[in-house]
This record gives C-alpha cells, structure tokens and sequence, in this order.
C-alpha cells in the first residue's frame, strides 16, 4: 500500500515518514517538500532506510518536490504549512496556509484523483474545508485530523488521573480543533462505566477528586505547551496520523472524531468541517455519527461552530 506525505520535510512529516515506514500493510511512501528542503527529506528517506535495516522491513521510499510521484497513492497526508508559535493561535494561520492547501489539493487531485486525504495543516478545520472547496476531491475522501489528537490526550489524561489502563478510557472531543474544542464528558466512560458515577461513586478509593475543569485547560493547552517547550509538535501528531492512516488502509471501520464535511446531520450545523465521530475505512469518512450531547455541550458546539463558519467562509472569500 502506498502513502504519500506532502510537508515531509516538517517536524510532522518526518516523524509522521517513520510511524509509517513501521507499519508492515506500508510498501511505500512518496515524501514531498519544495524544492529548498529536497536535501532534507533524502535525508530522511536515507535515515529511515537505516531504521527499517535495523527493524528487519523493507520498504520503498522515493523523496522529490515533482508532485508526480505521489500518483496511486492509497493515501496523501497533508502537513505543508506554516506551523504556530509560541501565542500564536491556529486561526491566525489560516490566510497563509489556506493558499498552501487549496494548490496542494488541486495537485493531489490531478495526480492521485482516487486517494483518501488526511489533513493535518493548521487550523485543520478550515485547511479541510478548503481542500475539499478548491479541489473536485469528494466529502468522504477528504477529512482532517480534526479532534483525533485531541481525544487522545484527554484520554492519557484521565487514564493517568484514574491510574487505569489507557485502552480503558473511552472519551470524545468534538468541535474544533482549538480553544473552541468540546470534550464530552457527558459520555465519557472507564472500562465502560460512566466517569460520573467514578467521580459520585469514589470506585478507586486513592484517587483524588478529577479536577474536570483543569484537565479540559490541559488538553486546549496542550500543543502549545509542546511548543513552548520544544519548539514543535512530532510524535504525538505523527501516531495519531498513522492511527488514522491505518484504519483506512486496513478498512477497519474504526471510529475516529476527525474534521469531516457535515451536512446537517446535526440539524442546523452545514457546509462547515468540524470534530464529529465517524468511521473510517478504505473510503475515508463512511459514515457521520450525528452523536447526542448533553444541553451545554451542545451550546459549546455551537459556539465552536459558528466560530470555524465564519473563518471558512472569509478564508475561502480571501482566497477569491
Ligand atoms: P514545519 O516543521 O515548519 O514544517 C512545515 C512544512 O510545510 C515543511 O515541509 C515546509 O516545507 C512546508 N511548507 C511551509 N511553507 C510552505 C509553502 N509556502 N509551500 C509549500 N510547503 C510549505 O511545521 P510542522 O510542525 O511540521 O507543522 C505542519 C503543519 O501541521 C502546521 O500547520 C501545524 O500547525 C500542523 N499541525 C497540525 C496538528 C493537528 O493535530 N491537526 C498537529 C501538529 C501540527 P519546506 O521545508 O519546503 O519549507
């Protein structure tokens, strides 16, 4: 099976190039930056050669900034664009890497029409809307990693917090992909069990009351406390990105809340792409899960929704 990278020469790409060449269902993998960085991800395929030496795998690796390379792919991962900074937030991105995103789009189209499409470029809700605006790319075949990462994190939170197995903790956030994201708690569960009635019930006797609150700031906080640190996101993006690869290439039909194309599925939320659960097989997005939540998550949604329209809407107008 073939994956192509676009932005491999990133801090995503590149750690996102090693999750994949791990991956035994991965033969190979076109990796594509500009011209400027070619040197960067020879490199990296060089380097990743090494890796798969030492692994006993195999894998064919081509690296080139001429789109042609990434033709039959099974999937494109999207992570060209600029990334924040420290106090900069994902919206602020937009104008810059909506460009970036809308040409990119056009090109996978021309050379890879039939490949499933992972956004990640930032803010991703908006990047996705664009790619799926600016190219002939269908709604199920074009998603964005949405709310994965987002998930994962309140869920190794929880999990640590409860001192439990992290595979026992099952959690949703939706919405967007930044401050307006929304964690539902309301069905949020430990080894099946709703964590309310861990936080009402005291199941786990050492544990100390969960602070909500706090872990929600911990999660919204959590890229750009990465950042603030070292500099970049990598390892975290690049797993949750073959998480989600995967499931496409393998058609597991997981369920996954990514930034997809919603339709009123929730009555009253369209033309707009945002975190919702859905599952993911070899046809991208195969199915929406318009999922209930309780009064004040929906308000939250709302908010979070009205909030990435508005930008779609300008980004796409700016882009003319
Ligand atoms: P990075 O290390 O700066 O890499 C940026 C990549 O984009 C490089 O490959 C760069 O290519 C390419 N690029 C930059 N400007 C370009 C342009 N004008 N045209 C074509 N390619 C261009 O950034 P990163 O940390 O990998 O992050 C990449 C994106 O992913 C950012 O938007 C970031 O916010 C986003 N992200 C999203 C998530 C998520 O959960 N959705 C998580 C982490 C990061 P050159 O080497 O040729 O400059």
């Amino acid at each position: 099976m073939k994956v192509s990278i676009i932005g491999a020469s990133g801090s995503v790409g590149c750690a996102s190039a090693l999750s994949l060449a791990e991956k035994e269902y991965v033969d190979e993998l076109a990796l594509i930056s500009r011209k400027s960085s070619i040197d960067k991800i020879k490199g990296e395929s060089l380097d990743i050669y090494d890796a798969m030496a030492a692994m006993g795998s195999d894998i064919s690796i081509k690296s080139s900034s001429d789109m042609e390379i990434i033709q039959e792919s099974d999937v494109v991962v999207l992570t060209a664009g600029v990334p924040r900074k420290n106090n900069v937030t994902r919206m602020e991105l937009a104008k810059t890497n909506a460009k970036i995103i809308a040409n990119y789009s056009q090109e996978i189209y021309k050379y890879s029409p039939d490949s499933v499409v992972l956004v990640v470029t930032n803010p991703v809700d908006v990047m996705t809307y664009v790619a799926l605006k600016k190219s002939d790319l269908s709604k199920n075949q074009v998603f964005g990693l949405g709310n994965h990462l987002d998930s994962l994190r309140m869920r190794k939170y929880i999990a640590k917090h409860f001192k439990v197995h992290v595979n026992e903790i099952h959690t949703r956030v939706i919405g967007q992909h930044g401050v307006h994201m929304v964690p539902l708690m309301s069905l949020t569960a430990i080894g099946g069990i709703p964590i309310k009635d861990f936080m009402k019930y005291n199941y786990i006797p050492e544990v100390d009351e969960f602070d909500v609150e706090g872990t929600i700031k911990k999660v919204i906080s959590s890229g750009g406390d990465i950042i603030g640190c070292k500099g970049a996101t990598e390892y975290g993006p690049a797993y949750a990105i073959s998480d989600v690869v995967k499931t496409v290439l393998r058609d597991e039909k997981k369920i996954f809340t990514v930034s997809t194309y919603l339709d009123d599925e929730i009555p009253g939320i369209n033309d707009v792409c945002l975190g919702m659960p859905a599952i993911i097989g070899k046809n991208g997005v195969e199915n929406v899960i318009p999922i209930r939540m309780a009064e004040e998550e929906m308000d939250e949604f709302l908010r979070a929704y009205r909030f990435v329209k508005e930008n779609s809407i300008k980004v796409i107008n700016d882009l003319g």
